[in-house]
């Protein structure tokens, strides 16, 4: 119920203020200072952002388009995306840390404040319209339901572009992480969930987007799924 939803909210974000982004802000770095699994995510999760960056630009427009990266972490994806020349991007994060620490990398990086904003907001709190809409191995954190919520809210403050990744569900994953070998994940006290992809897709589609890239990415302990939407013709209730 509620309760509970808000229960483990919490404990994501207490999660994200402290160790977790302590553990999560070297793995999104170069620092030397990672195991193996941890430098095998680095790995993984570089492709996805990578993946997400070469079909931006294929799509085009950078400078005229505006951008929401929902649970922008470190910035991994929105530095680079401001550097290749996006107009404005609105980064944002559960985590106070995560979004300080973003901040930081980017105005080291001497990325104008004019085009890349940060904010503190859970994604269940953002509002606005947006070109495209881009939420990057969060729902690790949420069950398929409110994953599924998640990309509603998402679809609904998007124009155009919809992009998410997940951990896809599958039978031999499950298997996996039943008997422990998988996802030594986020941290051993919050839960790691994978998503039913159809589940996913079927939550987007009610809200008018298709998927029109797939990609999976992986290395080891790492597995994620990467969709990339587009609105229907005539499918958007926010336009008049
Ligand atoms: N999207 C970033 C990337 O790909 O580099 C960060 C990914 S990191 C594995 C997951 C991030 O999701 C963390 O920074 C965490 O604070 C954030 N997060 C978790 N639950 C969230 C929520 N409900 N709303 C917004 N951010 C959330």
């Amino acid at each position: 119920g509620t309760a509970g939803k808000a229960a483990e909210k919490a404990e994501v974000k207490g999660y994200f203020e402290t160790t977790g982004f302590e553990r999560w802000n070297r793995i999104y770095s170069e620092s030397e200072d990672v195991n193996k699994v941890q430098r095998n995510i680095r790995l993984g999760h570089q492709k996805t952002v990578d993946n997400v960056l070469a079909w931006l630009q294929e799509q085009g427009n950078l400078a005229h388009r505006s951008f929401c990266d929902a649970g922008c972490g470190v910035g991994s994806l929105s530095l680079p995306l401001a550097q290749l020349g996006a107009g404005s991007i609105a980064a944002s994060d559960l985590s106070e840390a995560m979004v300080a620490e973003a901040a930081r990398r980017a105005s080291e990086a001497g990325i104008p404040a004019s085009r890349l904003t940060f904010s503190a907001s859970d994604l269940e709190s953002l509002s606005g319209r947006y070109d495209t809409v881009i939420c990057l191995d969060v729902f690790i954190h949420y069950p398929q339901a409110a994953a599924e919520e998640m990309v509603r809210h998402l679809a609904a403050m998007a124009e155009r572009h919809l992009i998410v990744s997940f951990a896809p569900y599958t039978p031999l994953l499950a298997l996996l992480k039943g008997i422990g070998q998988l996802f030594p994940g986020p941290s051993k006290t919050t839960r790691a969930y994978t998503l039913r992809e159809d589940g996913i897709v079927k939550a987007a589609a009610e809200a008018g987007f298709v998927p029109v890239r797939r990609n999976l990415n992986q290395a080891p302990f790492y597995f994620s799924r990467l969709i990339a939407f587009e609105r229907r013709e005539g499918s958007d209730p926010g336009r008049g």
